[in-house]
């Protein structure tokens, strides 16, 4: 049982992320894992987060859907989760997946107001629509509540039931056009070192700088949200596109293309921050796609794609689908991907810039919870 349940976490751990190009919603990790009603269980679990990445999930119809979790600290040492649970959450706030803060306040609403993501609470925030004015709009907050099939999303206000994104906020695309820099040793969100000194060298940047969380804003100075010390500037912030996958009509899952790194997508790429898309293919693509099949690189805002299999590969000019149109891709060719253009590795799979991409049909995409699909029901007493 016990193995289960971290096979489900681990599921879990792949979708939690404070990359402000990949996370889909913001959420309170600690309102989230008391909704007891999503499954009559324990006062508190962490498998609710699972269940509401779930939903969210099925919503947008796309897999691999990632969530902005704010962590409030009080709940690294919250006696109603189990010591599994603790400790994979601290886990994550080493690794810096989440923001872990002594006082959240109302932190979730600025990183949705700076990112533009929808919220998913069952808050009301009465009184903050001044300032925050999209909190009527709908699709921006929505309550996950109890459905026939899982959690399913409800609105207090603005109406819909599908969570929408807005866009950044001025201040919000400001503050993620540059890099920052916290003088805390070791902050998980905003490198550690502090850029100087005898062990500036020493210093390392544990996260890329494209994927650093939006700085809190306190009297509108950039601030650690996590250690309260103002953030120096580290400079302009590399660029960034955001591709996605599709496989068998499905988005299965977006990945950030900075200008710092090229990036490989295939069967299973060696390079360490490679997409590795395997676990998606059927054995005639897994024979036929490389383990290295493209390579993406971005330069001077344009993506650059250059085949890098033995097979080969395609272009969908515009995304057509017509045959005709369709423009072969030798080995180690290399091409400017235009807005809209997809590649195709094999019949069926496609990557291209993520809002190029959607679901062609109605799938289900795979649950965090597969590992366990009535697990939360069973969870044994405390
Ligand atoms: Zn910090």
């Amino acid at each position: 049982m016990r193995f289960e349940i971290s096979k489900v976490l681990d599921a879990i751990e792949g979708r939690v992320c404070i990359d402000p190009s990949l996370a889909r919603a913001v959420v309170d990790l600690a309102e989230v894992i008391r909704w007891q009603d999503l499954d009559g269980g324990r006062p508190a679990s962490l498998l609710r987060l699972g269940m509401v990445i779930d939903a969210l999930s099925r919503q947008v119809e796309e897999d691999s859907v990632p969530v902005y979790a704010i962590v409030h600290r009080a709940l690294l040492s919250d006696a109603d989760l189990t010591s599994n649970e603790r400790m994979v959450v601290r886990r994550w706030a080493d690794d810096g997946l989440v923001e872990v803060l002594d006082h959240p306040g109302d932190r979730m609403l600025e990183v949705a107001d700076l990112l533009g993501l929808p919220v998913l609470s069952r808050a009301r925030f009465d009184g903050l629509g001044g300032r925050y004015p999209w909190l009527g709009q709908a699709g921006r907050v929505l309550a996950p509540v109890p459905g026939a099939g899982g959690p399913v999303f409800i609105a207090h206000v603005g109406g819909g039931h599908s969570p929408a994104a807005g866009s950044r906020s001025p201040v919000g695309a400001k503050l993620l056009a540059r890099q920052w820099r916290c003088p805390e040793p070791g902050c998980a969100l905003f490198g550690g070192g502090g850029g100087g000194g005898a062990f500036a060298d020493l210093a390392r940047v544990d996260r890329a700088p494209a994927g650093q969380p939006p700085p809190a804003l306190r009297n509108g100075v950039p601030t650690c949200p996590r250690h309260g010390a103002r953030l120096g500037d580290a400079g302009p912030r590399p660029r960034s596109e955001v591709l996605a996958v599709r496989i068998g009509g499905l988005v299965r899952r977006r990945f950030a293309l900075t200008e710092t790194q090229p990036l490989l997508v295939g069967r299973a790429p060696d390079t360490s921050g490679g997409v590795v898309l395997g676990q998606w293919l059927n054995d005639e693509a897994r024979r036929w796609i490389s383990r290295s099949h493209v390579r993406f690189e971005l330069r001077v805002g344009e993506v650059i794609v250059t085949d890098t299999s033995t097979n080969g590969s395609g272009i969908r000019p515009g995304g057509s689908m017509a045959e005709p149109d369709r423009i072969a891709l030798a080995p180690q060719q290399s091409r400017v991907l235009a807005e809209g253009d997809l590649v195709e590795l094999y019949p069926g799979v496609q990557i291209g810039r993520a809002d190029a991409l959607t679901s062609d049909a109605k799938f289900t995409p795979n649950s965090v919870m597969a590992e366990a699909p009535t697990m939360a029901m069973r969870l044994p007493r405390p």
